[in-house]
């Protein structure tokens, strides 16, 4: 018996005895909206693909071209001769869509945010983070190697109380937040959040994972209230309504030069497959020529929150707060017995004691179907009152 083996066992055996392991399932997604898992076709509320735009003629068809024009890998990395022709492309449409001078592509969003807080910020500065962003923030903020702090969700008085303490010691300062959260499915304060960071002389990042094509006409989080947050960094995925894989940065050019020349999860990883380039720029193109369709995933995120009489959905996430991480297993598995499937999100992806259903709203979702679920949720006393 190896000690290695010895460790994987116990380990394991500590998360299953917390209703905390996690396993794979296999799960193949057929077409917009609709799963087989275990054998059964389940209508999906847990993906992310909220303009189900990864099954999209058009955006299909844009894969596939690119795969015959240039190959199913890029070869290298995007500095040695991983750099095909889409990137370009690709990278000024998504500054078009941000309203910003340039953007770079990453491999996920995950390497975007290891990549662009470490090149930004190091050991002499201070990196302020919301206790709720995603963990690529938090692995961000850890790998730039300075101070590294959470505010609590939300709360600019906290955020200005750390500023005031730890601000005047240190050379550059950044503020990281989420613009969707993406378990929580509210939106963060941008404007606020960019007036402090002017007072404060801080460089402000927002994460619009789940933003991106469904806020602000599918502009994104720093567009939502009609009025244009003034966001330097924004950053993103091409994951969820976009449809396919990669990560992006939207900025300035200045900052954009300095990413590309020394962010080390975009020099020293592959550049992304041209199919996945290309599927976004067709993508980006029905966003664009479709804004009422990229309204709709928001729409019925408030079809199904009004029948709950829950407070009006902000973005297509929806939450439903059960506690304790075996609950919320059960919660699920009660869904799913009438063919839904909406997985129980539980910690260390939320804090301990706030397991939940995680309920995600495609622009294809039949409404009917949504009132179902609704109905669902209700008989089974899933939600308070
Ligand atoms: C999904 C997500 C990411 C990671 O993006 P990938 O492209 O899937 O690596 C980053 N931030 C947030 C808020 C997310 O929800």
């Amino acid at each position: 018996m190896s000690s290695l083996d010895d460790f994987a066992r116990e380990k394991l055996k500590q998360l299953r005895d917390r209703s905390l392991l996690r396993t794979l399932v296999e799960t193949t997604r057929t077409d917009d909206i609709w799963v087989v898992r275990n054998g059964r076709r389940l209508l999906s509320f847990s993906c992310n693909d909220y303009l189900n735009l990864s099954h999209h003629p058009a955006v299909k068809a844009a894969a596939t071209a690119a795969i015959e024009r240039y190959g199913v890998g890029a070869g290298a990395s995007r500095l040695v001769t991983g750099n095909h022709p889409l990137f370009t492309e690709l990278e000024a449409r998504l500054a078009r869509l941000k309203g910003t001078e340039a953007a770079c592509v990453f491999g996920s969003g995950y390497l975007a945010n290891a990549g662009i807080m470490p090149t930004l910020t190091g050991s002499a500065d201070l990196v302020l983070i919301d206790e709720l962003a995603h963990s690529c923030m938090m692995a961000g903020g850890k790998l730039a190697g300075g101070r590294a702090l959470t505010f609590r969700h939300n709360d600019i008085h906290h955020l200005e109380g750390l500023l005031k303490e730890h601000r005047s010691n240190h050379r550059h300062a950044l503020i990281a937040t989420d613009g969707v959260f993406s378990m929580d499915g509210d939106l963060a304060p941008l404007h606020a959040l960019a007036d402090l960071s002017r007072q404060y002389d801080c460089w402000l990042l927002s994460d619009d994972a789940h933003g991106i094509g469904v806020l602000g006409d599918g502009r994104g989080s720093s567009f939502a209230d009609g009025r244009k947050a003034d966001v330097p960094l924004q950053m993103g995925t091409l994951s969820k309504a976009i449809g396919g894989y990669g990560g992006y940065l939207c900025a300035s050019q200045p900052v954009i030069d300095l990413i590309k020349t020394r962010a080390r999860t975009l020099v020293y990883s592959t550049g992304l497959p041209p199919a996945s380039v290309a599927g976004a720029i067709a993508a980006i193109d029905i966003i664009e020529q479709q804004p009422d369709y990229a309204a709709r995933p928001i729409a019925k995120a408030r079809l199904f929150t009004r029948r709950l009489g829950l407070p009006d959905a902000v973005s297509p996430i929806v939450p439903i707060l059960i506690g304790d991480a075996k609950a919320a297993l059960d919660a699920s598995q009660v869904l799913e017995n009438a063919g839904f499937l909406v997985v129980a999100i539980r910690p260390p992806t939320v804090p301990d004691g706030t397991a939940r259903l995680r309920v995600a709203f495609t622009a294809l979702h039949p409404d009917a179907e949504i009132e179902r679920l609704a109905e669902t949720i209700r008989s089974a006393t899933l939600t308070p009152s």
